[in-house]
């Protein structure tokens, strides 16, 4: 289905997109039918490759796509993808008429945002937005039923702008106390009875709340982490309705093996000294892949077995311990499954005090995504 593009290094991160197909039809089934789902493909699909996930889960039966700013979308569209795709963050408000030209819809809060966009959108087209609320979350959205009112009767007597729907979204879905929660839920409600008409979209629930809180669904939903197989926390991973599976693997490969002899040093500041003879072992990975410094003492797997990342990470490599000779070219798996062995992202996550969403994210661009498909 997609294309692999050629490189020439050693060190990729694989897409599984049967499991990203799976996740997502299984996230499908269960929420109503008449539930739309779009997909949240921002940030490069939280670093698993836009195009490709998106083609993947608009296959699935996704209704459209989220992304955090419009280069995002406009990247999309280029790709030929003609699915409905929403901006979620803030837009520069002359930048509105290549998102109506684009048929991108963007999300909107600020009365003089409206006012400003109207004068640049080209006749003939006309602008779809989303109302934002903000109901707890302190980021972007109107705060008060007199900001949505007056947006609402300016979108109303525009016939450039269409008012396609209107969201929030949940600080606290991800933990099972619903107080907060239900806070924001109830601020929410009470922002779409002080409308006259709906718009056709009304969304809240982000992957925790379409999944863990069923009041949150309205009409549409915005499926992001769980559908690339990762919880949005740990403490709703037991009671998340389906059968997940990681999409995201990395992957290196040894490219030096050396025996250091005891009181030997490796990497910068020489503060790695082997304490016997030891097999050190060099893969063509560093920080400036994203796995950063802060991973130094993780294990990895290497033929098969548990190994130690040793001595500071370099920009572009890292140095492991094996537990004896292994050849050049040997498999390293750093985050995903390598024999009976399985290094989660979230285990990388713990590591570094993150979230998962945040490792995925880092590893740059620098690493190749290998798709795999079982049709390929
Ligand atoms: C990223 C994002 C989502 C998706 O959240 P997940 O926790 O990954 O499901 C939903 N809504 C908004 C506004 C977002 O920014």
């Amino acid at each position: 289905m997609e294309e692999n593009k050629v490189f020439y290094r050693d060190t990729w991160a694989e897409i599984d997109l049967d499991a990203l197909y799976s996740n997502i039809s299984q996230i499908r089934e269960y929420l109503p039918k008449e539930t739309n789902i779009f997909a949240a493909v921002k940030a490069n699909a939280y670093g698993h490759g836009d195009i490709p996930t998106a083609k993947t889960v608009l296959a699935a039966g996704v209704h459209g796509l989220a992304v955090a700013f419009l280069d995002e979308a406009l990247a999309i569209r280029d790709a030929g993808i003609t699915a409905p795709i929403l901006v979620l963050g803030a837009t520069r408000a002359e930048d509105a008429g290549i998102a109506a030209c684009k048929n991108i819809s963007l999300t909107v809060f600020q009365l003089d945002w409206l006012q400003q966009a109207e004068k640049v959108i080209p006749t003939e087209t006309s602008l779809r937005v989303h109302i934002k609320c903000d109901t707890g979350m302190g980021r972007i959205g109107i705060t008060n039923e007199d900001e949505l009112l007056k947006i609402d009767g300016f979108i109303r007597k525009s016939d450039r702008i269409i008012f396609e729907g209107i969201f929030t979204h949940f600080s606290t879905a991800d933990q099972l106390n619903e107080t907060y929660y239900n806070k924001q839920l109830s601020r929410f409600k009470y922002y779409l009875s002080c409308l006259e008409t709906l718009p056709p979209y009304i969304h809240a629930a982000n992957s925790a709340a379409a999944l863990c809180h069923n009041d949150s669904l309205f009409n549409t939903v915005r499926i992001g982490i769980a559908m690339y197989g990762l919880t949005p926390s740990d403490e709703i991973k037991d009671i998340l309705p389906f059968n997940r599976k990681e999409v995201f693997s990395l992957h290196t490969k040894i490219v030096h093996v050396k025996k250091l002899h005891a009181g030997e040093k490796v990497g910068y500041g020489a503060d790695y000294c082997a304490s016997e003879d030891e097999w050190i072992a060099t893969l063509p990975i560093g920080y400036a892949d994203g796995w950063i410094r802060k991973l130094r003492g993780f294990e990895v797997i290497a033929d098969g077995e548990m190994v130690p990342i040793v001595g500071k990470i370099c920009m572009d490599q890292t140095m492991i311990r094996l537990p004896r000779n292994m050849p050049v070219g040997t498999q390293v798996t750093l985050i995903g499954k390598q024999k009976e062995l399985y290094i989660s992202v979230d285990d990388v996550a713990t590591k570094l005090e993150t979230i998962n969403y945040e490792v995925t994210c880092t590893i740059t661009s620098r690493v190749p995504r290998v798709y795999k498909t079982r049709s390929m």
